[in-house]
């Protein structure tokens, strides 16, 4: 089977190739893309910075929605015709592992999942079924962008209504981090945003506070929660000093070249503050997609990817746009 897809062939080099797929292994599916956005990892990954990259050149992308066309040995979750996300999130079923495609007679390495392709083989544990009348736009952000910020806000803090939430970095995930806050009733939900779109598109979704960067200092053991969603070296290393001594707890959700390190004052976690990445507990997604599929019912997902929609010739405007803050979340049509 023939399929159009974006190949990273080397380090800030991506073809559209028309890629030959081979058989459906025991434990893969075989589906039809229909839209996908990107993220940071796929920029880190095109750019190099998550470090060496063993396996160019290969696909990329983990966040998507499309149709099953056919379901290889042993697949139970779902069947032909289904609507599906694929996602990189810890879910169940079989770990068929990655593929290779070929062009010409040059290998090409797919992962368990990839989604800038018309088609794709994906393994069982890296899908989740969507309802017939679901969004294919909106439940491309169950891939990625939700489950990480609801996993945060929904399952990782309590008593809310009476606590205070610092969200660092309104990209993508932050801002789903804040309407998940608003949806959870914090008391406060302040951010920290340079962008002045985001700023506003923020404080729709319910942020009611916003911090300049020059001013964040000022709020030293003011918050029960901080969000790190920047990736920024400079302030995953100060944001600890934003939560409450005594409870406070710090989130570290962004994502960080290869080779970053944390720098922190001791004193800090003497003071009982908690760090903590964002998926500090075993996840299950299977067991909570549903629920994050209805949290995401009422977000409007224009707020991520704007109006425009690429095709998938225009990745690489849609990256360039992405990286120069024209949009928020590109999203491509397969
Ligand atoms: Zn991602």
């Amino acid at each position: 089977m023939i399929s159009r897809s974006a190949v990273l062939t080397k380090i800030n080099e991506i073809k559209i190739l028309d890629l030959n797929l081979p058989f459906l292994k025991r434990g893969q599916v075989l589906v039809e893309l229909k839209y996908a956005s990107i993220c940071h990892t796929q920029v880190q990954e095109i750019n190099g910075s998550r470090g060496e990259d063993k396996f160019l050149p290969h696909c990329l992308g983990h966040e998507a929605t499309g149709k099953v066309l056919k379901i290889g040995k042993d697949v139970r979750k779902v069947k032909k015709g289904d609507n599906v996300c694929l996602t990189w999130v810890f879910s169940e079923g079989i770990n068929a592992g990655g593929s290779i495609y070929r062009y010409k007679d040059k290998k090409i390495n797919a992962g368990p999942v990839n989604t800038f392709s018309k088609y794709a083989l994906v393994s069982e544990n890296k899908i989740q079924k969507l309802n017939k009348n679901s969004n294919l736009i909106k439940s491309v952000l169950l891939g990625c962008a939700a489950p990480t910020a609801f996993n945060c806000i929904f399952l990782n803090t309590n008593n809310t209504k009476q606590k205070k939430i610092l969200i660092l970095g309104c990209g993508g995930v932050g801002l789903l981090a804040v309407y998940a806050s608003k949806k959870s009733k914090f008391k406060e939900i302040a951010i920290v945003e340079k962008y002045k779109n985001k700023i506003s598109i923020a404080k729709k979704l319910g942020a009611n506070k916003v911090i300049k960067e020059k001013d964040v200092q000022k709020f030293r053991d003011k918050f029960d929660y901080v969000l790190e969603c920047t990736g920024n070296p400079k302030i995953v290393n100060e944001c600890i000093y934003y939560a409450k001594s005594f409870g406070g707890k710090v989130f570290i959700i962004g994502n960080y070249k290869n080779n970053t390190m944390l720098k922190i004052d001791p004193w800090q976690l003497l003071y009982g503050k908690k760090i903590s990445g964002s998926w500090e507990k075993k996840f299950n997604y299977d067991k909570n997609f549903k629920l994050f599929e209805k949290y995401l019912k009422n977000f409007k997902c224009k707020y991520l990817f704007g109006n425009k929609i690429y095709n998938l010739d225009e990745i690489s405007i849609a990256l360039e746009d992405f990286q120069k803050g024209k949009v928020i979340r590109p999203l491509i049509k397969i």
